[in-house]
């Protein structure tokens, strides 16, 4: 199922392939269209970009408070999930410059009213970055894409996710099993009237990787351990700021502590307590393993977020494990929390 790559190379410089989802003249309503041809899967197109991690960043610690609207920011849109009795929305990440919505990682469910409660909107963002194709990090994706048909957007929006496996799509294919204009189940939405463009990142075990670079916004990935999913870390860059997600993994293939080396933020999961076994521990990180991925990476300030009901609740004991052998600042992540 995985799409072929078969011009990568370990120490090259990225090559990965996407395909164009959903072309169409622009729409002038919300209503059902006419569906014309599939135009799904045409050539992949191949991009090129490099590593580039050397950059520096101003340290601040992460301190929660109402967006500024000043700078690079990171709201956390969905700090919980998938359990519903959190309260919480599940896995969802903002990133803003200067009031401008830039960057959105995941969207699980819940997390696209925090989206429209944040004030934010879809035309202004340059992408969409998913770590994985779980329901707790993409549910709400079309939703944004319908809340986007009452915006006015003109430029393509690209979507970047995982490979899949026998049990998981491709990025490509979850777009496409949306919003394919024949087969997708909301077919309805095929023609939001810009062009809706998604890639599969298939990366060697410990590759870190630029996917993404536009301006001074870069966007880099490397593989994580998330049980049998296909999942991704995503490295943020936005002048002069970088921010890492863990995204959900129980980091244990030594990829996150490259990521995330000396970054300004570092979302991480805090899925499960200290002492969890069994399938949770094979697939989320316990804190004394965030902890030593902090502290291994030197990360400025550490956001910990996905807090399930198995977790919350533990929070001194959290804490206690991390600043055991991470000496940066550490904070408990809420919906709407925006840290700089
Ligand atoms: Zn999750």
């Amino acid at each position: 199922m995985a799409p072929s790559d078969p011009t990568s190379k370990p120490s090259a410089p990225i090559v990965f392939c996407h395909y164009i989802v959903s072309i169409g003249a622009r729409r002038t309503s919300s209503v059902p269209t006419p569906m014309s041809p599939s135009r799904t899967r045409l050539a992949p197109l191949c991009l090129l970009s490099v590593i580039s991690l050397n950059t520096t960043f101003a340290r601040s610690a992460p301190v929660p408070a109402p967006c500024t609207h000043k700078g690079v920011e990171l709201q956390v849109l969905g700090s919980g999930g998938p359990e519903l009795e959190d309260q919480r929305a599940s896995s969802s990440y903002l990133i803003w410059q200067d009031g401008r919505p830039r960057v959105l990682v995941d969207s699980g469910g819940g997390s696209a009213l925090q989206f429209g409660r944040a004030s934010a909107h879809v035309a202004p963002l340059d992408a969409i970055f998913f770590t994985h194709l779980h329901i707790d990090h993409t549910a709400d994706f079309p939703t944004l894409i319908k809340s986007s048909y009452f915006e006015e957007r003109d430029r393509p929006l690209p979507v970047y996710g995982p490979i899949g496996n026998d049990f998981f799509p491709t990025t490509t294919e979850y777009v496409a099993d949306l919003f394919d204009d024949k087969h997708g189940a909301y077919r309805y939405l095929s023609n939001p009237g810009y062009q809706l463009v998604a890639h599969d990142v298939d990366l060697k075990e410990h590759e870190v990787r630029v996917i993404y670079k536009s301006g001074d916004l870069a966007a880099s990935a490397t593989k994580v351990i998330h049980g049998g999913v296909p999942a991704l870390a995503w490295r943020i860059e936005l002048s002069g700021k970088s921010i890492v997600f863990s995204g959900d993994t129980n980091g244990n293939n030594g990829n996150l502590e490259i990521l995330a080396k000396d970054a300004d933020l570092f979302v991480a999961h805090n899925a499960i307590p200290e002492g969890e076994t069994g399938a949770a521990r094979e697939l989320h990180m316990p804190p004394s393993v965030i902890g030593r991925i902090a502290g291994t990476a030197h990360v400025k300030a550490l956001v910990l977020s996905h807090r399930m009901l198995r977790s919350l609740g533990h929070e001194d004991e959290t804490r206690a494990k991390i600043t055991a052998v991470y000496s940066g600042p550490v904070t408990f992540a809420n919906d709407l929390d925006c840290f700089r």
